[in-house]
Parts: structure tokens; sequence; C-alpha cells
């Protein structure tokens, strides 16, 4: 996550397994620090202009915390952020090009597209109905247009059910996330194909667990 400051640095945090940020309402002044739940595994506190509290928890410490002036130093070269208006089809075309890497892996790829990890590209591909397997650069403009519709789709139906709570992620509202239960192939090895009841297939591609539809998506 990157958070633009008013000073012009950016803020990068990486939840990693779990990290958590939470957000308090604005501390009774009388009662600080009583009145804000801070235990041993709570490692930053920020305050916020409203005076509400941002908490970075993380009970194993694999998270990280940067403050930079330049993203890249960090992130190295990042593609363009899915939800933007600079995302076009004709961007993840040209991203794709003659790449002969699988598109799974593509998606995975920060340098492609950012911000779209292993749940999101499944879930993606199901939704463009295309086989995670076939290399990025022989898909056609239609599949492309698809994937880059569905790609918007997904993430921000992620974002409207407060993505996703597998272990240990929960909304910095608390509580928890509720994409999950609407995951189409994610996690979903062996169960039946909810538009053809194919079983969904489970292969590694890349070092990571793809899901998909054999039937579905060609
Ligand atoms: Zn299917």
């Amino acid at each position: 996550m990157l958070f633009g400051l008013h000073t012009g640095e950016t803020l990068i945090v990486h939840l990693r397994m779990t990290g958590e940020l939470r957000i308090h309402g604005p501390s009774d002044p009388d009662s600080v620090p009583a009145a804000i739940p801070v235990d041993k595994h709570t490692h930053v506190l920020f305050v916020l202009d409203t005076g509400e509290e941002l908490h970075y928890r993380d009970t194993r410490k694999f998270g990280r915390i940067w403050l930079v002036e330049d993203v890249s130093e960090v992130v190295g070269k990042l593609g363009p952020e899915p939800l933007s208006e600079a995302f076009v089809p004709r961007i993840l075309m040209q991203a794709l090009e003659g790449r002969k890497a699988n598109i799974k892996a593509l998606l995975l790829n920060q340098t492609v597209v950012a911000g779209v990890g292993n749940i999101y590209a499944d879930e993606s591909l199901f939704h463009a109905d295309i086989d995670p397997r076939r290399p990025g650069g022989g898909l056609t403009i239609n599949e492309i247009t698809r994937l880059h519709r569905a790609l918007r789709e997904v993430l921000q139906a992620g974002i409207e059910a407060q993505g996703s709570s597998l272990q240990n992620y929960a909304p910095p509202t608390g509580g928890k996330g509720g994409f999950q239960e609407q995951f189409q192939v994610f996690r979903r090895g062996g169960e039946p194909c909810f538009r053809c009841n194919t079983p969904i297939s489970r292969i590694v591609l890349g070092q990571r667990s793809t899901h998909f539809c054999t039937t579905c998506q060609k």
C-alpha cells in the first residue's frame, strides 16, 4: 500500500503475513492512552489530522514500513494502477505484446500491472474465460479487452467486500472482509465450477497455486 503524504514523501506499508492496519476513532484526550487498545503487537501508531489513529499491528513482525521520496527505491518499476483512468486495454495489450510467459505469471508481475495478487489474478482470468497457462503474447484483442474489464471488476468487487479474510487479513475498521464468499475458483480445487460443474483444477504456475476451470477457460 502506498500512502502519498502532503510532504511529497510516500509511506509504503507491506502487511506480509500478519500485519494489520486498524483505524481507531479519536481518543478522549483525558484518557489517553487508555481509550486506545494498544498491545505488545502494536508497533507503529500514526495520529491522523482527523484525530483518528492508524495502528500497525503485527504478531509475527514479517511486515515492513518505509518512508521514501522515491517509491521505485523499494518497489522497483511499477506498471499502471489497474483502477486508474490511465489503465486502458491498449496499455495492457502493449505490456503483453510478444511475451512468452503464461498470462497468470504476467498478471502477478508488478511491472505489467500493479497490485494484482494471486486471488485477483485467478478470479479475473475466470471472469475473462482465459486459461491461465496461455502465453500472454498470444491473447487476442477481444481476450485482452475482456481481461482488462475483468481485472477492474474483480478488484472493485474485492474492495467493496473489504478484501478477502482467509487467514489474518482484516479491514481497517475491524471485522472480516467478505470477498472470499464470492470466489469462483480460488481455493476451490476439486469443487464443481459454479457455471458448468467441471471440477476446478489446481495447478502450480510460476510457483503460485493457480485455480481455473478447464471447460470455461480457453
Ligand atoms: Zn466451468
